[in-house]
């Protein structure tokens, strides 16, 4: 069998760019929510002084990851902040001393068992950095004598154009990526790890191969490149074989998927205690005279980024958090880079209105023919239009993962993905 997908232009302007840190900012935003889950409970007060890795939110929920201060210096206030998905939550704001003085708690986690893995893996902060933002030590807690989870599945996919910053993970800490994969190999007790990586990367694709050609517990995918090879079930597919169907999670069917930069960022945590208070994102798009690849403290303001890479406010029409097929739109500027981040676009008004016209569908089938896992977008689009719910039931609506494939390949640019959205959010209710 062979899942649908797109194929889109990659525009990976920014692969050969080194990561370079950007200056300290003057102050950082740190939401309390940048994790699928409970948002945590700020543990400090305006006032308090912080220093880089200590502990500045918690919640004793289950589904949630701390948060981390990734500057030292006064906590000048807690507001709420509006996120781009729209829900409210709190934001700790410091103002930076400057001086990055690393805190006290920091220490290297003592790790000799599945337990205490995971307890550092918790309290280091850490949630999927591809995006999705599930916290790991969630995704890692799966009782194995219920579900044998046989097979890690490493998502170097990167399949989005313009986004560079898991390439440069596999370029630039390739150690930390493999040590990773061994911890989680070994605390989690999976005995196969599977490194897919698009062809559009041959270079990580060769060192990688080189790297574990000794290893016959570690097998590296040459993925296509074809959108969206890194969406969680098909990449678990591409290297498995296995269809994690709908409603259920890669471990039903023996699989753990990991972002490649969260198992790189693992083995960094383990050997220095360093919570998740930076991360590297891609800056790009025409908006930007500079595109590059970044580290951020988490918390810098998007403004700053953009001047970074020698882009204007002023010039930018459309900004992304994320790559152009999934990203989320920034409404503001001063919107603070999460955990979550791995990339964001400018683009000028050349480059980002939609000119084309929606018109009726013609019914030529390709919307139908892109979705990677199989589902009749314009049969969805009329059923949401109806709004009958057990139709969209029947046509799984919940299966799409919001790809956006149907709406891209669309000649008669209907609001596909739009409408499922919409209709994800009507059955919920
Ligand atoms: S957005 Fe949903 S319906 Fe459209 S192609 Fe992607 S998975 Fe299929
Ligand atoms: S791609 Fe667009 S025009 Fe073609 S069948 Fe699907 S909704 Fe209709």
């Amino acid at each position: 069998m062979r899942l649908n997908g797109i194929t889109l232009s990659h525009n990976k302007n920014t692969a050969e760019s080194q990561t370079v840190p950007v200056p300290l900012p003057e102050s950082v935003k740190i939401p309390m929510s940048q994790h699928m889950g409970v948002p945590c409970e700020p543990l400090v007060k305006v006032g308090d002084m912080v220093k880089v890795g200590q502990k500045i939110g918690d919640t004793d929920a289950v589904m949630s990851a701390p948060i981390h201060s990734s500057v030292s210096g006064t906590v000048v206030a807690i507001e709420d902040f509006l996120l781009a998905n729209g829900k409210v939550c709190k934001a700790v704001v410091i103002k930076s001393d400057g001086k990055q003085k690393m805190s006290e708690e920091i220490y290297r986690p003592v790790v000799n068992s599945t337990e205490s893995f995971i307890n550092a893996v918790k309290e280091s902060g850490c949630c999927g950095l591809g995006g999705a933002g599930f916290p790991t030590h969630i995704k890692l807690r799966v009782d194995t004598k219920v579900t044998p989870i046989d097979s890690l599945v490493i998502n170097a996919a990167e399949c989005e154009p313009y986004i560079t910053s898991d390439y440069r993970e596999l370029v630039e800490a390739p150690e930390d990526v493999l040590d990773g994969i061994d911890k989680v190999m070994k605390y989690i007790g999976i005995a196969h790890a599977y490194i897919c990586i698009e062809d559009n990367k041959p270079q990580a694709i060769a060192d990688m191969k080189r790297r574990t050609a000794s290893r016959n517990d570690i097998t590296v995918v040459k993925l296509k490149s074809s959108y969206p090879q890194g969406a969680e079930k098909v990449v678990a597919f591409s290297a498995t074989g296995r269809i994690i169907g709908e409603g259920e999670l890669p471990a039903y069917k023996g699989i753990i998927v990991m972002n490649v930069s969260t198992a790189g960022f693992i083995s960094r945590y383990l050997k220095t205690g360093i919570p998740l208070v930076e991360r590297r994102l891609t800056l790009d798009g025409d908006a930007f005279r500079t595109p590059c690849n970044v580290k951020a403290p988490i918390g810098i303001s998007v403004r700053e980024l953009i001047k970074f890479a020698d882009g204007s406010p002023d010039a930018i029409a459309k900004l992304l958090s994320g790559g152009p097929m999934m990203g989320m739109c920034l409404y503001d500027f001063d919107t603070p880079v999460m955990k979550t981040n791995n990339a964001i676009l400018g683009f000028t008004e050349k480059a980002a209105v939609r000119k084309e016209v929606k018109t009726a569908c013609i019914r030529c089938g390709r919307c139908v023919r892109a979705c990677p896992v199989k589902l009749m977008p314009t049969e969805l689009e009329k059923a949401y239009d109806a709004k009958d719910v057990d139709r969209l039931k029947k046509l799984k609506v919940n299966l799409c993962m919001n790809c956006g494939s149907c709406s891209y390949v669309c000649p008669a640019k209907r609001d596909l993905a739009e409408k499922n959205q919409l209709a994800k959010e009507l059955l919920r209710q």
